[in-house]
Protein backbone atom coordinates (compact mmCIF):
# COMPACT_ATOMS: atom_id res chain seq x y z
CA UNK A 1 0.00 0.00 0.00
CA UNK A 2 1.69 3.48 -1.18
CA UNK A 3 0.25 5.84 1.15
CA UNK A 4 0.24 9.72 1.68
CA UNK A 5 -1.16 11.51 4.72
CA UNK A 6 -2.43 14.60 5.10
CA UNK A 7 -4.30 17.31 7.77
CA UNK A 8 -3.63 20.42 8.97
CA UNK A 9 -1.41 20.81 12.27
CA UNK A 10 -3.78 19.79 15.06
CA UNK A 11 -5.34 17.18 13.32
CA UNK A 12 -4.00 14.02 15.14
CA UNK A 13 -1.66 12.98 11.75
CA UNK A 14 0.81 12.13 14.21
CA UNK A 15 -0.93 9.49 16.13
CA UNK A 16 -2.61 8.30 13.14
CA UNK A 17 0.53 7.49 11.59
CA UNK A 18 2.36 6.04 14.01
CA UNK A 19 -1.08 3.27 14.49
CA UNK A 20 -0.92 2.84 10.89
CA UNK A 21 2.81 2.16 10.85
CA UNK A 22 2.70 -0.52 13.63
CA UNK A 23 -0.72 -2.22 12.19
CA UNK A 24 0.40 -2.16 8.82
CA UNK A 25 4.15 -2.74 8.96
CA UNK A 26 4.76 0.63 6.40
CA UNK A 27 7.72 2.48 6.86
CA UNK A 28 6.83 6.28 8.05
CA UNK A 29 8.71 8.61 5.70
CA UNK A 30 8.48 12.33 6.46
CA UNK A 31 10.17 15.00 5.24
CA UNK A 32 12.26 15.86 8.09
CA UNK A 33 13.48 12.24 8.63
CA UNK A 34 14.25 12.42 5.25
CA UNK A 35 16.38 15.08 5.04
CA UNK A 36 18.11 14.32 8.25
CA UNK A 37 19.12 10.32 6.94
CA UNK A 38 20.03 12.05 3.44
CA UNK A 39 22.49 14.43 5.14
CA UNK A 40 23.42 12.11 7.42
CA UNK A 41 24.30 9.86 4.87
CA UNK A 42 26.47 12.41 3.42
CA UNK A 43 24.43 11.09 -0.65
CA UNK A 44 25.03 13.76 -2.89
CA UNK A 45 21.62 15.54 -2.89
CA UNK A 46 21.24 15.38 1.18
CA UNK A 47 24.49 17.20 0.78
CA UNK A 48 23.33 19.89 -1.84
CA UNK A 49 20.37 19.99 0.41
CA UNK A 50 22.14 20.54 3.69
CA UNK A 51 24.03 23.78 1.77
CA UNK A 52 20.80 25.38 1.16
CA UNK A 53 19.67 24.53 4.40
CA UNK A 54 23.19 25.89 6.22
CA UNK A 55 22.63 29.22 3.98
CA UNK A 56 18.73 29.37 5.72
CA UNK A 57 17.27 28.95 2.22
CA UNK A 58 14.83 26.99 0.67
CA UNK A 59 15.80 23.83 -0.54
CA UNK A 60 14.92 23.27 -4.30
CA UNK A 61 12.15 20.54 -5.43
CA UNK A 62 14.63 19.19 -7.49
CA UNK A 63 16.93 18.06 -4.85
CA UNK A 64 13.60 17.42 -2.18
CA UNK A 65 12.35 14.64 -4.90
CA UNK A 66 15.70 13.68 -5.54
CA UNK A 67 15.65 12.62 -2.23
CA UNK A 68 12.26 11.69 -1.76
CA UNK A 69 13.37 9.09 -4.78
CA UNK A 70 16.04 7.92 -3.70
CA UNK A 71 14.07 6.97 -0.27
CA UNK A 72 11.39 4.99 -2.17
CA UNK A 73 13.86 2.95 -3.92
CA UNK A 74 14.81 1.06 -0.51
CA UNK A 75 13.73 -2.51 0.07
CA UNK A 76 12.03 -1.28 2.99
CA UNK A 77 9.71 0.68 0.60
CA UNK A 78 8.88 -2.48 -1.78
CA UNK A 79 5.81 -3.51 -0.20
CA UNK A 80 4.37 0.45 0.76
CA UNK A 81 5.14 3.58 2.60
CA UNK A 82 3.02 5.97 4.60
CA UNK A 83 4.05 9.53 3.06
CA UNK A 84 3.74 12.39 5.39
CA UNK A 85 4.90 16.12 4.74
CA UNK A 86 5.07 15.27 1.11
CA UNK A 87 4.35 15.79 -1.68
CA UNK A 88 3.92 19.93 -0.45
CA UNK A 89 2.66 21.14 -4.00
CA UNK A 90 1.25 20.36 -6.90
CA UNK A 91 4.31 20.25 -8.83
CA UNK A 92 5.81 17.78 -6.17
CA UNK A 93 2.65 16.44 -6.36
CA UNK A 94 3.26 15.23 -10.47
CA UNK A 95 7.09 14.61 -9.80
CA UNK A 96 5.97 12.10 -7.13
CA UNK A 97 3.68 10.42 -9.71
CA UNK A 98 6.18 10.10 -12.38
CA UNK A 99 8.93 8.36 -9.81
CA UNK A 100 6.21 5.94 -9.08
CA UNK A 101 5.05 5.31 -12.69
CA UNK A 102 8.94 4.35 -13.01
CA UNK A 103 8.76 1.39 -10.94
CA UNK A 104 5.36 0.57 -12.05
CA UNK A 105 4.47 1.91 -8.78
CA UNK A 106 0.90 4.22 -7.79
CA UNK A 107 -0.42 6.01 -4.81
CA UNK A 108 -3.34 3.81 -3.38
CA UNK A 109 -4.61 6.55 -1.07
CA UNK A 110 -4.23 9.92 0.30
CA UNK A 111 -5.95 9.49 3.93
CA UNK A 112 -6.64 13.23 4.96
CA UNK A 113 -7.86 13.93 8.06
CA UNK A 114 -10.54 16.87 7.94
CA UNK A 115 -10.91 18.97 11.04
CA UNK A 116 -12.69 22.35 11.19
CA UNK A 117 -10.68 25.44 11.52
CA UNK A 118 -12.36 26.46 14.53
CA UNK A 119 -11.72 22.92 16.13
CA UNK A 120 -8.11 23.25 15.62
CA UNK A 121 -7.62 26.67 17.05
CA UNK A 122 -8.97 24.92 20.54
CA UNK A 123 -6.77 22.53 20.25
CA UNK A 124 -3.89 24.38 19.36
CA UNK A 125 -4.38 27.34 21.31
CA UNK A 126 -5.14 25.57 24.63
CA UNK A 127 -1.35 24.74 26.08
CA UNK A 128 -0.61 26.17 29.33
CA UNK A 129 3.27 25.93 30.76
CA UNK A 130 4.36 26.78 34.43
CA UNK A 131 6.63 29.69 34.59
CA UNK A 132 8.31 27.74 37.06
CA UNK A 133 8.65 23.78 36.62
CA UNK A 134 7.75 23.83 33.04
CA UNK A 135 5.02 21.54 34.06
CA UNK A 136 2.32 21.66 31.12
CA UNK A 137 -1.50 21.53 31.35
CA UNK A 138 -4.01 22.07 28.36
CA UNK A 139 -7.85 23.94 28.87
CA UNK A 140 -9.18 20.96 27.52
CA UNK A 141 -7.26 17.61 27.19
CA UNK A 142 -6.01 18.51 30.93
CA UNK A 143 -7.08 21.55 32.83
CA UNK A 144 -5.12 22.72 35.80
CA UNK A 145 -7.26 22.21 39.25
CA UNK A 146 -7.17 25.68 39.43
CA UNK A 147 -7.40 28.32 36.94
CA UNK A 148 -3.99 30.17 36.08
CA UNK A 149 -2.16 27.83 38.33
CA UNK A 150 0.76 25.09 38.31
CA UNK A 151 -1.33 21.69 39.91
CA UNK A 152 1.81 20.73 41.49
CA UNK A 153 4.11 23.58 42.43
CA UNK A 154 1.77 26.81 42.52
CA UNK A 155 3.35 29.04 39.93
CA UNK A 156 1.67 30.72 37.31
CA UNK A 157 0.70 29.65 33.79
CA UNK A 158 1.28 30.78 30.94
CA UNK A 159 0.75 30.79 27.11
CA UNK A 160 4.02 30.65 24.15
CA UNK A 161 3.90 32.82 21.78
CA UNK A 162 3.65 29.99 19.40
CA UNK A 163 0.73 29.27 20.81
CA UNK A 164 -1.14 32.67 20.78
CA UNK A 165 -4.80 33.24 18.95
CA UNK A 166 -3.31 35.31 15.62
CA UNK A 167 0.00 33.26 15.57
CA UNK A 168 -1.93 30.05 15.48
CA UNK A 169 -4.82 31.53 12.92
CA UNK A 170 -1.81 32.59 10.56
CA UNK A 171 -0.33 29.03 10.64
CA UNK A 172 -3.50 27.41 10.01
CA UNK A 173 -4.27 29.56 6.94
CA UNK A 174 -1.21 29.13 5.52
CA UNK A 175 -1.09 25.08 5.58
CA UNK A 176 -4.63 25.21 4.62
CA UNK A 177 -4.19 27.90 1.37
CA UNK A 178 -1.24 25.39 0.88
CA UNK A 179 -2.83 22.12 1.31
CA UNK A 180 -6.19 22.90 -1.06
CA UNK A 181 -4.84 22.51 -4.29
CA UNK A 182 -3.04 19.23 -3.75
CA UNK A 183 -6.39 18.09 -2.22
CA UNK A 184 -7.77 18.84 -5.29
CA UNK A 185 -5.24 17.46 -7.29
CA UNK A 186 -6.07 14.04 -5.51
CA UNK A 187 -9.41 14.29 -5.41
CA UNK A 188 -9.23 14.48 -9.12
CA UNK A 189 -7.28 11.58 -9.29
CA UNK A 190 -10.00 9.57 -7.29
CA UNK A 191 -7.45 8.87 -4.66
CA UNK A 192 -8.58 11.11 -2.03
CA UNK A 193 -9.99 9.77 1.81
CA UNK A 194 -11.90 12.12 4.15
CA UNK A 195 -11.74 11.13 7.24
CA UNK A 196 -13.63 13.08 10.12
CA UNK A 197 -10.69 13.44 12.95
CA UNK A 198 -13.18 15.58 15.32
CA UNK A 199 -13.55 12.08 17.20
CA UNK A 200 -11.19 10.11 19.44
CA UNK A 201 -8.47 8.40 18.22
CA UNK A 202 -9.56 4.91 17.99
CA UNK A 203 -13.04 6.12 15.71
CA UNK A 204 -10.91 8.02 13.27
CA UNK A 205 -8.47 4.83 13.43
CA UNK A 206 -11.14 2.76 12.81
CA UNK A 207 -11.81 4.70 9.96
CA UNK A 208 -8.50 4.27 8.25
CA UNK A 209 -8.73 0.78 8.87
CA UNK A 210 -12.29 0.66 6.77
CA UNK A 211 -10.69 2.58 3.86
CA UNK A 212 -7.40 0.69 4.08
CA UNK A 213 -9.39 -3.28 4.41
CA UNK A 214 -11.31 -1.26 1.04
CA UNK A 215 -8.57 -0.86 -1.31
CA UNK A 216 -7.72 -3.45 -4.30
CA UNK A 217 -4.06 -3.76 -3.79
ZN1 LIG B 1 4.67 24.29 38.26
Amino acid sequence: MNLILMGLPGAGKGTQAERIVEKYGLPHISTGDMFRQAIKDETGLGLEAKRYMDKGELVPDEVTVGIVNERLAKDDCKEGFLLDGFPRTVAQAESLERILADTGRRIDAVLYIKMDQSKLMARLTGRRICSQCGATYHLVFNPPAKEGVCDKCGGDLHQRPDDKEETVTARLEVNAKQQQPLLDFYSHQGCLQEIDGDRDIEDVFESIETILGSLNV
